[in-house]
């Protein structure tokens, strides 16, 4: 081994590349939307003047901030923009957890936040969920330097109310408290009522579930005004120029076609709860889910012999081999005929 190499960064992939290649799958994996973007993002698309790409772009994305404050009822200056939730989730750590006590957030939530504490040196809790997988809210009275949950759980899709989110920030007045709301969208409470109230919250969004746009590469973070001035400076000083021009006109008039955003996510919601009823039928025991996937387990079969089953068929669903959770698996919700698909292949190994 060269010398060198004693001091470089190792890290693996979160992504697994064993699909990349190939057609006709059936991919209920990762949380994507079933359905196109909004036909409005695709005439924006049609319509981009291409020329205007060798401008960079505009560093303030002034256009769909105002349109998201419209749509949030917040100010602009309370929004900041970035490529994907996981862009804005890594500068919000870089940003807010710089303490020597730990960040707290459940064992069994996203696997990012414990990469992303080990790149900055954030020293950092993963505290147990209880039995029934929800956040043991106790645990979060501790002190500590920022805390982190998303809501809903992004492996187990369980929602919070609003009651149960205050208290939390009631708690940690004096740190901030990142919501991520990246599997939010379909149903389920959001904490951006609570924006006016408290400053040291902060929450992060995306436009890749809900707004069928995960190739676009766009997230948001909602905050009080200090602290999103606070992770503009971090993020322009080292890359001023972020989001890209055809992602801001595309995002813009997602926000403004809401009528398709409503229709796109009730019809998710609607195949979620019919794919619930069908997988009870069939003995699965089932978190209730506020999100567009569902996370079960059935108290006879193996999830990873079904797993690798439904891999076989070119169904992917998601494993995780993980503690606690190594009998569950994790199925995005795709369209009717999509589940009717998987629903038959499932039937056939139980
Ligand atoms: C989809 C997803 C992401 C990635 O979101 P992007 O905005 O596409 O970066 C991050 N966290 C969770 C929990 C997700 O489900």
């Amino acid at each position: 081994m060269k010398l060198w190499e004693d001091k470089v960064k190792k890290t693996k992939s979160y992504i697994s590349k064993e699909y990349l290649n190939e057609k006709n799958i059936l991919k209920l994996d990762e949380n994507e939307n079933p359905y196109p973007p909004s036909p409005e993002v695709k005439k924006v698309i049609e319509q981009f003047d291409k020329d205007t790409l060798k401008r960079y772009p505009n560093t303030d994305a002034i256009e769909l901030k105002s349109v998201l404050a419209r749509h949030y009822g917040i100010d602009a200056s309370q929004i900041f923009v970035g490529n994907g939730s996981d862009e804005v989730m890594l500068l919000a750590f870089m940003s807010y957890f710089n303490s020597d006590k730990p960040v707290l957030f459940p064992d069994i939530s996203y696997s990012l936040y414990k990469v992303w504490c080990s790149f900055f040196n954030i020293p950092y809790e993963a505290l147990p969920l209880k039995n029934d997988m929800r956040i043991n809210i106790k645990d979060y009275y501790k002190k500590n330097g920022g805390i982190v949950f998303p809501n809903p759980n992004t492996i187990t899709g369980i929602g919070e109310e609003r009651e149960f989110i205050e208290e939390i920030i009631e708690h940690n007045k004096d740190v901030i408290v990142i919501i991520d709301e990246t599997c939010a969208g379909f149903g389920g409470y959001s904490a951006i009522d609570l924006l006016g109230k408290y400053d040291n919250i902060v929450i992060v969004n995306t436009f890749s579930k809900s707004r069928s746009l995960a190739g676009l590469r766009i997230g948001t973070a909602l905050a009080g005004k200090h602290a999103i001035d606070i992770l503009e400076s971090v993020k322009n000083s080292y890359n001023p120029y972020n989001l890209n021009s055809i992602s801001m006109v595309s995002a813009t008039a997602s926000v403004k076609d809401e009528k398709y955003f409503r229709e796109t996510t009730d019809k998710i919601v609607r195949t979620r709860e019919n794919s619930i009823k069908l997988f009870r039928e069939i003995g699965f025991e089932i978190c209730p889910s506020k999100s567009n996937f569902i996370f079960l387990t059935h108290p006879k079969a193996s999830a990873k012999d079904l797993y690798e089953k439904l891999k076989d068929e070119n169904i992917f669903v998601k494993y995780f081999n993980l503690p606690r959770i190594d009998n569950y698996i994790r199925i995005t919700i795709g369209t009717d005929e999509e589940m009717n698909i998987l629903i038959k292949a499932v039937k056939k190994f139980i």
